[in-house]
Parts: structure tokens; sequence; C-alpha cells
């Protein structure tokens, strides 16, 4: 099952939610799939990106080790084709915070046309 997905995730072109995966599979355990994916983005392998009521999934560059993610890209949401792609190119990592601040976590999240729409 783990081969699988990540056989399918390979293939993609652009970020997939678990309901995503689950139809590919014509409706595999939901439970099973879910443990897999999460499996997969503690080692590293895969990051999850938050939409407003679906979390995706896309691989992570080979920069991502298991218990730590480099994944401070742009994620870019089509609002023509609905998909949700990662822009490695735009690179955020550079973003400070005051130095009594200490951060765990950055989301970033655009919304717009792709390049696919946009011809
Ligand atoms: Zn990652
Ligand atoms: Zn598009
Ligand atoms: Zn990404």
């Amino acid at each position: 099952m783990r081969i699988l997905t990540l056989d399918f995730l390979l293939e993609q072109s652009a970020a997939v939610s678990l309901s995503d995966i689950e139809n590919y599979f014509f409706h595999s355990d939901r439970i099973t799939l879910y443990r897999t994916l999460k499996t997969f983005e503690k080692k590293g392998l895969i990051h999850s990106i938050q939409e407003k009521n679906t979390t995706k999934y896309s691989l992570c560059q080979d920069a991502c080790t298991e218990g730590f993610h480099q994944d401070n890209h742009l994620h870019f949401y089509c609002t023509q084709c609905k998909e949700t792609v990662c822009l490695e190119q735009v690179d955020l990592s550079e973003i400070q915070v005051p130095s009594n601040f200490s951060l765990q976590q950055l989301r970033f999240f655009a919304k717009g046309i792709c390049d696919k729409c946009n011809g």
C-alpha cells in the first residue's frame, strides 16, 4: 500500500487530498491511507498543505529529512482548475521574526491563475 501510494504521489503534478488518493485506489481503507500519509510526512517524504476545508499532500524536495521539513516555498492555488502546486522557486526561508519570537512553522498560500490556465 505504501509503495502504491508513493507511486501515485510521484505521478502527480499538483498536490492531492486524501479523497483524491482514496478515489484513485477505488475506495481503499481511508484509515490505512491516512496513516500512510502521516508516516510519509514524518519521514520527510511529503508535506501537507492546509486549504480551507481540505489538507493536500505533495512530495518534498531532497532537503527534507525525517522530522525536519524545509518546505518554505509558496503554495499556489489556481482558482480556475482548483489545483494546488508547489512553487519551489519562490523561496521564503529568509523570513525573519524579532529575536524574542521563536518560529516553529511557516505556511504560505497564494491564490490566482496557474501557468497552465494562463495558456
Ligand atoms: Zn518536507
Ligand atoms: Zn489552473
Ligand atoms: Zn509544497
